[in-house]
Protein backbone atom coordinates (compact mmCIF):
# COMPACT_ATOMS: atom_id res chain seq x y z
CA UNK A 1 0.00 0.00 0.00
CA UNK A 2 3.01 2.67 0.93
CA UNK A 3 4.90 2.04 -2.29
CA UNK A 4 1.37 2.58 -4.52
CA UNK A 5 0.47 5.33 -2.57
CA UNK A 6 3.49 6.73 -2.85
CA UNK A 7 3.77 6.39 -6.53
CA UNK A 8 0.16 8.71 -6.59
CA UNK A 9 1.45 11.37 -4.99
CA UNK A 10 4.55 11.41 -7.24
CA UNK A 11 2.20 10.82 -9.91
CA UNK A 12 0.09 14.26 -8.90
CA UNK A 13 2.53 16.30 -7.67
CA UNK A 14 4.13 15.56 -11.47
CA UNK A 15 0.97 16.71 -13.04
CA UNK A 16 0.96 20.04 -10.53
CA UNK A 17 4.45 20.41 -11.64
CA UNK A 18 3.57 20.33 -15.67
CA UNK A 19 0.74 21.76 -15.29
CA UNK A 20 -0.86 19.77 -17.54
CA UNK A 21 -3.80 21.59 -19.03
CA UNK A 22 -5.19 22.30 -14.91
CA UNK A 23 -8.38 23.94 -14.71
CA UNK A 24 -7.88 27.18 -15.85
CA UNK A 25 -10.08 30.76 -15.03
CA UNK A 26 -12.00 32.43 -17.60
CA UNK A 27 -9.31 35.27 -19.28
CA UNK A 28 -11.99 37.84 -18.51
CA UNK A 29 -11.71 37.30 -14.56
CA UNK A 30 -7.73 36.80 -14.92
CA UNK A 31 -7.45 40.49 -16.71
CA UNK A 32 -10.32 41.70 -13.69
CA UNK A 33 -8.47 40.24 -10.67
CA UNK A 34 -4.98 41.57 -12.50
CA UNK A 35 -7.06 45.60 -12.98
CA UNK A 36 -8.45 44.90 -9.44
CA UNK A 37 -4.66 45.00 -7.66
CA UNK A 38 -3.88 48.09 -9.62
CA UNK A 39 -5.03 50.98 -7.39
CA UNK A 40 -5.65 53.24 -9.97
CA UNK A 41 -8.05 51.75 -12.12
CA UNK A 42 -10.98 53.20 -12.26
CA UNK A 43 -14.61 51.65 -11.95
CA UNK A 44 -15.14 52.50 -15.74
CA UNK A 45 -12.45 50.61 -16.83
CA UNK A 46 -13.27 47.24 -14.94
CA UNK A 47 -16.59 47.62 -16.38
CA UNK A 48 -15.20 47.93 -19.85
CA UNK A 49 -13.53 44.45 -19.12
CA UNK A 50 -16.61 43.19 -18.26
CA UNK A 51 -18.98 44.16 -20.75
CA UNK A 52 -16.52 42.27 -23.36
CA UNK A 53 -17.54 38.85 -21.62
CA UNK A 54 -21.54 39.10 -22.54
CA UNK A 55 -22.72 35.87 -20.97
CA UNK A 56 -21.02 37.46 -17.54
CA UNK A 57 -22.05 40.97 -17.70
CA UNK A 58 -25.76 39.65 -18.14
CA UNK A 59 -25.32 37.31 -15.39
CA UNK A 60 -24.04 40.07 -13.06
CA UNK A 61 -26.78 42.24 -13.54
CA UNK A 62 -29.10 39.54 -13.51
CA UNK A 63 -27.52 38.49 -9.71
CA UNK A 64 -27.72 42.63 -8.77
CA UNK A 65 -31.46 42.88 -9.84
CA UNK A 66 -32.17 39.50 -7.91
CA UNK A 67 -33.83 39.39 -4.43
CA UNK A 68 -30.93 37.89 -3.01
CA UNK A 69 -29.08 41.74 -3.06
CA UNK A 70 -32.79 43.23 -2.25
CA UNK A 71 -31.94 46.56 -4.39
CA UNK A 72 -35.11 48.33 -3.99
CA UNK A 73 -34.38 50.21 -7.92
CA UNK A 74 -33.61 48.18 -11.20
CA UNK A 75 -30.02 48.37 -12.21
CA UNK A 76 -29.49 48.72 -15.14
CA UNK A 77 -25.96 49.35 -16.00
CA UNK A 78 -22.54 47.80 -15.06
CA UNK A 79 -20.88 50.85 -13.81
CA UNK A 80 -24.05 51.08 -12.14
CA UNK A 81 -23.74 47.96 -10.50
CA UNK A 82 -20.68 48.71 -9.25
CA UNK A 83 -21.02 51.85 -7.80
CA UNK A 84 -24.16 50.36 -5.60
CA UNK A 85 -22.54 46.83 -5.14
CA UNK A 86 -18.74 48.29 -4.76
CA UNK A 87 -16.09 46.90 -6.67
CA UNK A 88 -14.52 44.47 -4.14
CA UNK A 89 -18.09 42.90 -4.56
CA UNK A 90 -18.10 43.03 -8.42
CA UNK A 91 -14.87 41.25 -8.50
CA UNK A 92 -16.22 38.53 -6.26
CA UNK A 93 -18.64 38.06 -8.28
CA UNK A 94 -17.29 37.79 -11.26
CA UNK A 95 -14.99 35.29 -9.85
CA UNK A 96 -17.46 33.20 -8.33
CA UNK A 97 -19.23 33.10 -11.47
CA UNK A 98 -16.05 31.77 -13.26
CA UNK A 99 -15.17 29.28 -10.49
CA UNK A 100 -18.93 28.10 -10.86
CA UNK A 101 -18.34 27.77 -14.20
CA UNK A 102 -14.84 26.06 -14.57
CA UNK A 103 -16.62 23.49 -11.70
CA UNK A 104 -19.22 22.75 -14.51
CA UNK A 105 -17.59 22.01 -16.99
CA UNK A 106 -15.21 20.17 -15.75
CA UNK A 107 -17.55 18.31 -13.47
CA UNK A 108 -19.59 17.42 -16.45
CA UNK A 109 -17.84 14.70 -18.01
CA UNK A 110 -18.08 11.99 -15.09
CA UNK A 111 -16.92 8.42 -15.94
CA UNK A 112 -19.95 6.08 -17.40
CA UNK A 113 -22.81 8.07 -15.86
CA UNK A 114 -21.54 9.55 -12.92
CA UNK A 115 -22.43 12.72 -11.92
CA UNK A 116 -20.08 15.21 -10.28
CA UNK A 117 -22.97 17.66 -10.07
CA UNK A 118 -22.78 17.26 -6.02
CA UNK A 119 -19.25 18.96 -6.06
CA UNK A 120 -20.38 22.20 -7.46
CA UNK A 121 -23.82 21.96 -6.14
CA UNK A 122 -22.43 21.30 -2.47
CA UNK A 123 -19.81 24.47 -2.57
CA UNK A 124 -22.52 26.32 -4.06
CA UNK A 125 -25.06 25.01 -0.60
CA UNK A 126 -21.58 25.68 1.85
CA UNK A 127 -20.94 29.29 0.08
CA UNK A 128 -24.64 30.30 0.95
CA UNK A 129 -24.55 28.75 4.32
CA UNK A 130 -21.22 31.24 4.98
CA UNK A 131 -23.09 34.27 3.62
CA UNK A 132 -25.19 33.55 6.10
CA UNK A 133 -23.08 32.84 9.17
CA UNK A 134 -21.49 36.01 8.24
CA UNK A 135 -24.14 38.27 7.92
CA UNK A 136 -25.46 36.57 11.65
CA UNK A 137 -21.90 37.50 12.90
CA UNK A 138 -22.17 41.10 11.44
CA UNK A 139 -19.20 40.60 9.45
CA UNK A 140 -19.11 42.66 6.61
CA UNK A 141 -17.03 40.74 4.37
CA UNK A 142 -20.22 38.89 2.87
CA UNK A 143 -19.00 38.67 -0.47
CA UNK A 144 -15.57 38.01 0.62
CA UNK A 145 -16.78 35.03 2.58
CA UNK A 146 -19.15 33.22 0.12
CA UNK A 147 -16.45 33.26 -2.55
CA UNK A 148 -13.78 31.44 0.01
CA UNK A 149 -16.58 28.63 0.72
CA UNK A 150 -17.18 28.22 -2.85
CA UNK A 151 -13.76 28.08 -3.38
CA UNK A 152 -13.58 25.61 -0.78
CA UNK A 153 -13.37 22.40 -2.43
CA UNK A 154 -12.11 23.45 -6.02
CA UNK A 155 -9.10 20.91 -5.38
CA UNK A 156 -11.13 18.33 -5.84
CA UNK A 157 -11.29 19.59 -10.13
CA UNK A 158 -7.99 18.15 -9.81
CA UNK A 159 -9.20 14.82 -8.40
CA UNK A 160 -11.52 14.61 -10.91
CA UNK A 161 -10.19 15.80 -13.93
CA UNK A 162 -7.31 13.30 -13.89
CA UNK A 163 -8.40 10.50 -12.15
CA UNK A 164 -12.96 10.32 -12.34
CA UNK A 165 -12.85 6.86 -12.27
CA UNK A 166 -11.13 6.35 -8.71
CA UNK A 167 -12.72 9.63 -7.62
CA UNK A 168 -16.01 8.40 -8.33
CA UNK A 169 -15.78 5.40 -6.45
CA UNK A 170 -14.20 7.47 -3.36
CA UNK A 171 -17.11 9.51 -3.31
CA UNK A 172 -19.14 6.22 -3.47
CA UNK A 173 -17.39 4.19 -0.63
CA UNK A 174 -17.45 8.34 1.65
CA UNK A 175 -21.40 8.04 1.28
CA UNK A 176 -21.56 4.12 2.27
CA UNK A 177 -19.69 4.59 5.18
CA UNK A 178 -19.72 7.61 6.97
CA UNK A 179 -15.97 7.89 6.08
CA UNK A 180 -15.42 11.72 5.26
CA UNK A 181 -14.11 11.91 2.02
CA UNK A 182 -10.60 13.70 2.90
CA UNK A 183 -9.62 10.79 4.94
CA UNK A 184 -10.37 8.11 1.63
CA UNK A 185 -8.62 11.03 -0.93
CA UNK A 186 -5.38 11.23 1.96
CA UNK A 187 -5.56 7.22 2.09
CA UNK A 188 -6.05 6.26 -1.46
CA UNK A 189 -4.04 9.58 -2.97
CA UNK A 190 -1.38 10.36 -0.04
CA UNK A 191 -2.79 13.88 -0.48
CA UNK A 192 -5.93 15.98 -0.35
CA UNK A 193 -8.35 18.79 -1.92
CA UNK A 194 -7.07 21.00 0.63
CA UNK A 195 -3.68 20.76 -0.49
CA UNK A 196 -4.43 20.79 -4.36
CA UNK A 197 -7.16 23.53 -3.70
CA UNK A 198 -4.10 25.67 -2.11
CA UNK A 199 -2.40 24.99 -5.31
CA UNK A 200 -4.57 25.87 -7.77
CA UNK A 201 -5.48 29.41 -6.10
CA UNK A 202 -1.95 30.02 -5.82
CA UNK A 203 -1.57 29.34 -9.60
CA UNK A 204 -4.14 31.63 -9.97
CA UNK A 205 -2.76 33.72 -8.32
CA UNK A 206 -5.57 34.79 -5.62
CA UNK A 207 -4.92 36.01 -2.65
CA UNK A 208 -3.76 34.44 0.77
CA UNK A 209 -7.30 34.89 1.95
CA UNK A 210 -8.34 32.93 -0.16
CA UNK A 211 -5.77 30.01 0.03
CA UNK A 212 -5.31 29.72 3.52
CA UNK A 213 -9.04 29.01 3.95
CA UNK A 214 -8.75 26.36 1.42
CA UNK A 215 -5.57 24.84 2.93
CA UNK A 216 -7.66 24.37 6.69
CA UNK A 217 -11.01 24.30 6.21
CA UNK A 218 -11.19 21.28 7.37
CA UNK A 219 -9.28 21.75 10.16
CA UNK A 220 -8.80 25.04 11.51
CA UNK A 221 -7.66 24.63 14.47
CA UNK A 222 -4.54 22.37 13.38
CA UNK A 223 -0.90 24.41 13.48
CA UNK A 224 0.30 22.06 11.03
CA UNK A 225 1.86 23.82 8.33
CA UNK A 226 3.15 27.42 9.29
CA UNK A 227 1.09 27.87 12.61
CA UNK A 228 -1.76 29.52 11.65
CA UNK A 229 -1.79 30.92 15.37
CA UNK A 230 0.56 33.92 13.87
CA UNK A 231 -1.96 34.34 10.75
CA UNK A 232 -3.12 37.84 10.35
CA UNK A 233 -6.90 37.46 12.38
CA UNK A 234 -9.01 38.29 9.28
CA UNK A 235 -7.60 35.16 7.41
CA UNK A 236 -8.27 33.19 10.72
CA UNK A 237 -11.83 34.20 11.14
CA UNK A 238 -12.25 33.72 7.09
CA UNK A 239 -11.09 30.10 7.69
CA UNK A 240 -13.35 29.91 10.78
CA UNK A 241 -16.36 30.93 8.23
CA UNK A 242 -15.46 28.11 5.80
CA UNK A 243 -14.93 25.74 8.37
CA UNK A 244 -18.40 25.97 9.65
CA UNK A 245 -19.96 26.23 6.25
CA UNK A 246 -18.00 23.05 5.12
CA UNK A 247 -19.65 21.69 8.29
CA UNK A 248 -23.37 23.02 7.11
CA UNK A 249 -23.20 21.58 4.10
CA UNK A 250 -21.64 18.11 5.10
CA UNK A 251 -24.95 18.24 6.90
CA UNK A 252 -26.97 17.70 4.07
CA UNK A 253 -24.47 15.92 1.51
CA UNK A 254 -22.64 13.11 3.76
CA UNK A 255 -24.89 10.38 4.95
CA UNK A 256 -26.99 11.82 7.71
CA UNK A 257 -24.57 12.34 11.14
CA UNK A 258 -26.07 14.57 14.20
CA UNK A 259 -22.38 15.02 14.97
CA UNK A 260 -21.51 17.44 12.73
CA UNK A 261 -24.37 19.79 13.63
CA UNK A 262 -23.48 19.52 17.04
CA UNK A 263 -20.16 20.28 15.76
CA UNK A 264 -21.14 22.99 13.82
CA UNK A 265 -23.35 24.63 16.76
CA UNK A 266 -20.45 24.50 19.38
CA UNK A 267 -18.38 25.99 16.57
CA UNK A 268 -20.29 28.61 15.38
CA UNK A 269 -20.63 30.10 19.46
CA UNK A 270 -16.93 29.51 20.04
CA UNK A 271 -16.21 31.33 17.08
CA UNK A 272 -18.81 34.38 16.44
CA UNK A 273 -21.03 33.96 19.35
CA UNK A 274 -23.84 32.85 16.90
CA UNK A 275 -26.61 30.80 19.00
CA UNK A 276 -28.19 27.65 18.55
CA UNK A 277 -31.09 28.56 17.34
CA UNK A 278 -29.98 31.42 14.49
CA UNK A 279 -27.67 28.07 13.43
CA UNK A 280 -31.23 25.58 13.45
CA UNK A 281 -32.92 28.42 11.65
CA UNK A 282 -30.18 28.69 9.49
CA UNK A 283 -30.36 25.31 8.19
CA UNK A 284 -33.69 25.25 7.83
CA UNK A 285 -33.77 27.26 5.09
CA UNK A 286 -30.36 26.70 3.64
CA UNK A 287 -31.21 24.48 0.82
CA UNK A 288 -34.35 26.64 -0.40
CA UNK A 289 -31.75 29.48 -0.67
CA UNK A 290 -29.22 27.72 -2.08
CA UNK A 291 -32.01 26.73 -5.07
CA UNK A 292 -32.54 30.49 -5.39
CA UNK A 293 -28.86 31.69 -5.71
CA UNK A 294 -28.50 28.50 -8.44
CA UNK A 295 -31.41 29.84 -10.07
CA UNK A 296 -29.98 33.60 -10.29
CA UNK A 297 -26.00 32.08 -11.01
CA UNK A 298 -28.17 30.20 -13.54
CA UNK A 299 -27.21 26.70 -12.82
CA UNK A 300 -29.36 23.70 -13.16
CA UNK A 301 -31.92 22.88 -10.72
CA UNK A 302 -30.07 21.71 -6.97
CA UNK A 303 -31.16 18.15 -5.91
CA UNK A 304 -30.76 19.29 -2.15
CA UNK A 305 -33.39 17.91 0.70
CA UNK A 306 -34.08 20.23 3.00
CA UNK A 307 -33.42 19.57 6.92
CA UNK A 308 -36.85 18.60 7.73
CA UNK A 309 -36.73 15.73 4.55
CA UNK A 310 -33.20 15.04 6.04
CA UNK A 311 -34.16 13.85 9.89
CA UNK A 312 -37.48 12.63 8.32
CA UNK A 313 -35.75 10.12 5.86
CA UNK A 314 -32.79 9.42 8.98
CA UNK A 315 -36.27 8.34 11.23
CA UNK A 316 -37.67 6.63 7.97
CA UNK A 317 -38.54 2.86 9.53
CA UNK A 318 -40.83 4.92 12.24
CA UNK A 319 -43.14 4.55 8.84
CA UNK A 320 -44.28 1.60 10.32
CA UNK A 321 -47.77 1.81 11.23
CA UNK A 322 -50.37 0.74 13.69
CA UNK A 323 -48.51 2.81 16.41
CA UNK A 324 -50.48 5.04 18.68
CA UNK A 325 -49.36 8.79 18.69
CA UNK A 326 -47.51 8.03 22.32
CA UNK A 327 -45.80 5.17 21.35
CA UNK A 328 -44.52 6.99 18.07
CA UNK A 329 -43.20 9.15 19.64
CA UNK A 330 -41.20 7.62 22.02
CA UNK A 331 -40.08 5.37 18.87
CA UNK A 332 -39.09 8.92 17.23
CA UNK A 333 -36.87 9.66 19.86
CA UNK A 334 -35.58 6.22 20.15
CA UNK A 335 -34.81 5.98 16.69
CA UNK A 336 -33.38 9.63 16.72
CA UNK A 337 -31.04 8.63 19.36
CA UNK A 338 -30.10 5.05 17.57
CA UNK A 339 -29.17 6.80 14.49
CA UNK A 340 -27.00 10.01 16.43
CA UNK A 341 -25.03 6.78 18.67
CA UNK A 342 -24.56 4.86 15.24
CA UNK A 343 -22.99 7.83 13.60
CA UNK A 344 -20.61 8.33 16.61
CA UNK A 345 -19.61 4.47 16.87
CA UNK A 346 -19.25 4.69 12.85
CA UNK A 347 -16.74 7.74 13.21
CA UNK A 348 -14.99 6.34 16.03
CA UNK A 349 -14.44 3.12 14.60
CA UNK A 350 -13.07 4.88 11.46
CA UNK A 351 -10.92 7.34 13.42
CA UNK A 352 -9.97 3.54 14.76
CA UNK A 353 -8.78 2.34 11.09
CA UNK A 354 -7.54 4.75 10.29
CA UNK A 355 -5.12 5.36 13.37
CA UNK A 356 -4.28 1.32 12.44
CA UNK A 357 -2.82 2.33 9.14
CA UNK A 358 -0.86 5.81 10.37
CA UNK A 359 0.04 4.80 14.17
CA UNK A 360 3.62 2.59 14.97
CA UNK A 361 2.15 -0.28 17.44
CA UNK A 362 4.75 0.05 19.64
CA UNK A 363 5.92 3.45 20.12
CA UNK A 364 2.36 5.33 19.08
CA UNK A 365 3.66 7.84 17.38
CA UNK A 366 3.40 7.48 13.47
CA UNK A 367 4.53 5.09 11.15
CA UNK A 368 6.98 5.47 8.26
CA UNK A 369 4.10 5.50 5.49
CA UNK A 370 2.72 8.72 6.91
CA UNK A 371 6.28 10.04 7.31
CA UNK A 372 6.50 9.35 3.47
CA UNK A 373 3.35 11.31 2.74
CA UNK A 374 3.86 13.82 4.36
CA UNK A 375 7.45 14.80 3.41
CA UNK A 376 6.93 14.70 -0.09
CA UNK A 377 3.85 16.86 -0.12
CA UNK A 378 5.76 19.47 2.23
CA UNK A 379 9.26 18.69 0.17
CA UNK A 380 6.92 20.26 -2.83
CA UNK A 381 5.66 23.00 -0.76
CA UNK A 382 8.64 24.24 0.31
CA UNK A 383 9.87 23.76 -3.25
CA UNK A 384 7.34 25.67 -5.01
CA UNK A 385 7.06 28.63 -1.92
CA UNK A 386 10.85 28.77 -1.43
CA UNK A 387 10.23 27.81 2.32
CA UNK A 388 12.79 26.24 4.32
CA UNK A 389 12.09 22.70 5.77
CA UNK A 390 14.51 20.70 8.00
CA UNK A 391 14.39 16.98 8.48
CA UNK A 392 16.31 15.52 11.22
CA UNK A 393 17.58 11.55 11.43
CA UNK A 394 17.40 9.64 14.92
CA UNK A 395 18.75 6.85 16.13
CA UNK A 396 19.29 5.75 19.51
CA UNK A 397 23.30 5.10 20.65
CA UNK A 398 24.51 1.57 21.41
CA UNK A 399 20.82 0.02 21.88
CA UNK A 400 21.60 -3.24 20.90
CA UNK A 401 24.20 -3.43 24.41
CA UNK A 402 20.13 -2.55 26.06
CA UNK A 403 18.77 -5.02 24.59
CA UNK A 404 21.57 -7.68 24.68
CA UNK A 405 22.40 -6.54 28.61
CA UNK A 406 18.43 -5.83 29.40
CA UNK A 407 16.43 -8.05 27.43
CA UNK A 408 14.32 -7.02 24.41
CA UNK A 409 11.33 -5.85 26.90
CA UNK A 410 13.06 -3.33 28.50
CA UNK A 411 14.54 -2.20 24.69
CA UNK A 412 10.83 -1.63 23.99
CA UNK A 413 10.40 0.01 26.75
CA UNK A 414 13.14 2.60 26.10
CA UNK A 415 11.85 2.88 22.68
CA UNK A 416 8.48 4.14 23.95
CA UNK A 417 9.81 6.19 26.73
CA UNK A 418 12.53 7.94 23.98
CA UNK A 419 9.66 8.94 21.22
CA UNK A 420 7.65 10.11 24.25
CA UNK A 421 10.26 12.88 25.18
CA UNK A 422 10.83 13.35 21.41
CA UNK A 423 7.78 13.97 20.84
CA UNK A 424 7.25 16.06 24.20
CA UNK A 425 9.59 18.50 23.17
CA UNK A 426 8.75 19.40 19.37
CA UNK A 427 6.57 21.80 18.78
CA UNK A 428 2.49 21.15 17.55
CA UNK A 429 3.60 22.06 13.90
CA UNK A 430 6.48 19.38 13.54
CA UNK A 431 6.25 16.09 12.80
CA UNK A 432 7.54 12.95 14.04
CA UNK A 433 7.58 9.37 13.01
CA UNK A 434 9.06 6.03 14.08
CA UNK A 435 11.52 5.48 10.73
CA UNK A 436 12.51 1.94 11.50
CA UNK A 437 13.54 -0.17 14.35
CA UNK A 438 15.75 1.89 16.89
CA UNK A 439 15.13 5.06 14.27
CA UNK A 440 12.78 8.25 14.38
CA UNK A 441 12.70 10.91 12.11
CA UNK A 442 10.98 14.58 12.23
CA UNK A 443 10.52 16.97 9.79
CA UNK A 444 10.09 20.53 10.74
CA UNK A 445 8.24 22.18 8.41
CA UNK A 446 9.31 26.53 8.01
CA UNK A 447 12.80 25.72 10.05
CA UNK A 448 15.79 27.01 8.47
CA UNK A 449 19.17 25.63 9.61
CA UNK A 450 19.88 27.90 12.94
CA UNK A 451 16.01 26.76 13.81
CA UNK A 452 16.81 22.91 13.26
CA UNK A 453 20.11 23.30 14.73
CA UNK A 454 18.20 24.48 17.93
CA UNK A 455 15.55 21.76 17.88
CA UNK A 456 17.92 19.06 17.15
CA UNK A 457 19.74 20.04 20.37
CA UNK A 458 16.95 19.94 22.74
CA UNK A 459 16.11 16.72 21.13
CA UNK A 460 19.18 15.76 22.48
CA UNK A 461 19.24 16.85 25.88
CA UNK A 462 15.24 16.08 26.41
CA UNK A 463 16.26 11.88 25.52
CA UNK A 464 19.71 12.39 27.78
CA UNK A 465 18.06 13.65 30.51
CA UNK A 466 15.35 11.18 30.86
CA UNK A 467 15.89 8.34 33.19
CA UNK A 468 13.86 5.05 32.59
CA UNK A 469 13.07 3.24 35.74
CA UNK A 470 13.64 -0.61 34.51
CA UNK A 471 12.11 -2.35 38.23
CA UNK A 472 14.58 -0.53 40.95
CA UNK A 473 17.10 0.82 38.83
CA UNK A 474 17.06 3.59 36.35
CA UNK A 475 18.89 3.48 33.00
CA UNK A 476 19.83 6.09 30.34
CA UNK A 477 20.15 5.92 26.81
CA UNK A 478 21.40 8.62 24.32
CA UNK A 479 20.44 9.30 20.36
CA UNK A 480 22.46 10.96 17.88
CA UNK A 481 21.06 13.15 15.46
CA UNK A 482 21.66 13.94 11.43
CA UNK A 483 20.21 17.06 10.84
CA UNK A 484 19.44 18.10 6.84
CA UNK A 485 18.02 21.17 5.60
CA UNK A 486 16.25 22.62 2.47
CA UNK A 487 16.68 25.69 1.98
CA UNK A 488 17.92 29.31 -0.67
CA UNK A 489 21.62 27.97 0.46
CA UNK A 490 21.20 24.18 0.34
CA UNK A 491 18.83 22.79 -2.60
CA UNK A 492 17.81 19.39 -3.08
CA UNK A 493 16.35 18.52 -6.14
CA UNK A 494 13.86 16.05 -4.04
CA UNK A 495 12.71 14.76 -1.11
CA UNK A 496 14.61 11.58 -1.26
CA UNK A 497 17.97 13.41 -1.20
CA UNK A 498 17.24 15.41 1.84
CA UNK A 499 16.47 12.00 3.77
CA UNK A 500 19.57 10.44 2.24
CA UNK A 501 21.64 13.77 3.82
CA UNK A 502 19.93 13.59 6.88
CA UNK A 503 21.14 10.15 6.89
CA UNK A 504 24.47 11.01 6.15
CA UNK A 505 24.48 13.33 8.73
CA UNK A 506 23.97 11.01 10.90
CA UNK A 507 26.11 8.60 10.06
CA UNK A 508 28.75 11.48 10.77
CA UNK A 509 27.23 11.93 14.44
CA UNK A 510 27.60 8.55 15.18
CA UNK A 511 31.28 8.30 13.83
CA UNK A 512 32.13 11.75 16.10
CA UNK A 513 31.51 10.19 19.18
CA UNK A 514 27.89 10.02 19.12
CA UNK A 515 25.45 11.61 21.74
CA UNK A 516 25.76 14.75 18.89
CA UNK A 517 23.97 16.44 16.03
CA UNK A 518 25.30 17.19 12.61
CA UNK A 519 24.46 19.50 9.84
CA UNK A 520 25.02 20.23 6.52
CA UNK A 521 27.31 23.10 7.67
CA UNK A 522 29.33 20.45 10.04
CA UNK A 523 29.74 18.10 6.82
CA UNK A 524 30.48 21.10 4.91
CA UNK A 525 33.15 22.45 6.85
CA UNK A 526 34.24 18.94 7.03
CA UNK A 527 34.68 18.78 3.08
CA UNK A 528 36.34 21.88 2.37
CA UNK A 529 38.62 22.22 5.46
CA UNK A 530 38.76 26.45 6.50
CA UNK A 531 40.93 28.90 7.73
CA UNK A 532 39.99 29.74 11.50
CA UNK A 533 39.53 33.55 10.41
CA UNK A 534 37.41 32.37 7.75
CA UNK A 535 35.54 30.37 10.13
CA UNK A 536 34.62 32.63 12.84
CA UNK A 537 33.19 35.08 9.51
CA UNK A 538 30.81 32.21 8.36
CA UNK A 539 29.60 31.82 11.72
CA UNK A 540 29.00 35.57 12.49
CA UNK A 541 27.20 35.53 9.39
CA UNK A 542 25.38 32.46 10.74
CA UNK A 543 24.15 33.44 14.02
CA UNK A 544 23.07 37.36 12.68
P1 LIG B 1 24.73 2.68 17.10
O1 LIG B 1 25.03 3.65 18.19
O2 LIG B 1 25.83 2.58 16.12
O3 LIG B 1 23.42 3.03 16.45
O4 LIG B 1 24.58 1.28 17.78
P2 LIG B 1 23.29 0.40 17.95
O5 LIG B 1 23.63 -0.75 18.83
O6 LIG B 1 22.16 1.23 18.37
O7 LIG B 1 23.00 -0.02 16.45
P3 LIG B 1 22.73 -1.40 15.77
O8 LIG B 1 22.17 -1.04 14.43
O9 LIG B 1 23.95 -2.28 15.81
O10 LIG B 1 21.60 -2.10 16.62
C1 LIG B 1 20.28 -1.66 16.66
C2 LIG B 1 19.52 -2.52 17.61
O11 LIG B 1 18.19 -2.05 17.78
C3 LIG B 1 19.45 -3.94 17.13
C4 LIG B 1 18.00 -4.32 17.29
O12 LIG B 1 17.83 -5.51 17.97
C5 LIG B 1 17.42 -3.19 18.10
N1 LIG B 1 16.01 -2.94 17.77
C6 LIG B 1 15.50 -2.54 16.60
N2 LIG B 1 14.15 -2.47 16.69
C7 LIG B 1 13.81 -2.84 17.95
C8 LIG B 1 12.57 -2.97 18.65
O13 LIG B 1 11.48 -2.72 18.13
N3 LIG B 1 12.61 -3.37 19.95
C9 LIG B 1 13.82 -3.65 20.57
N4 LIG B 1 13.79 -4.02 21.83
N5 LIG B 1 14.97 -3.53 19.92
C10 LIG B 1 15.00 -3.14 18.63
MG1 LIG C 1 -13.45 20.08 1.86
MG1 LIG D 1 21.48 2.70 17.00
Amino acid sequence: MSSNQNSRIREIISILDHDKELPTLSPVVDKILKLVSDEKISIQQIAGVIQNDVSLSFKILKVVNSAFYGYPRKVGTLSQAMVILGLAAVKNLALSMSILEVFMQTSKSGPGNFNFKVIWERSLLSAVAARRLAILAKDPREEEIFMASLLQDVGILVFIKYFPDEYSKLMETSARSATELINLEDQHFGINHTLLGEFLTNKWQLPRSLSVPILRHHEPENTLRGGIAEEDPKIISLTQFVHLSHLASAIFYDEYRPDFVTKLVDRADKYFKIKANAITELLDNLSAEAKEVAEFFGLPPLDTRSYSELIMAANIELGRINLSYDQMNRELIASKRRAEELAEQLAAANTKLQDMANIDGLTQINNRRVFQNLIAREFYRSNRYGHPLSCIMIDLDNFKLINDREGHLVGDQVLRGVANALQNSLRKSDFLARYGGEEFVAILPEADQKAATIIAEKLRKAVENHFFDIETRQIKVTISLGVSTFCRETHFAEDEALIERADVNLYHAKRHGRNRYWTDQDTLRMENPVEEKDLELENAALTS
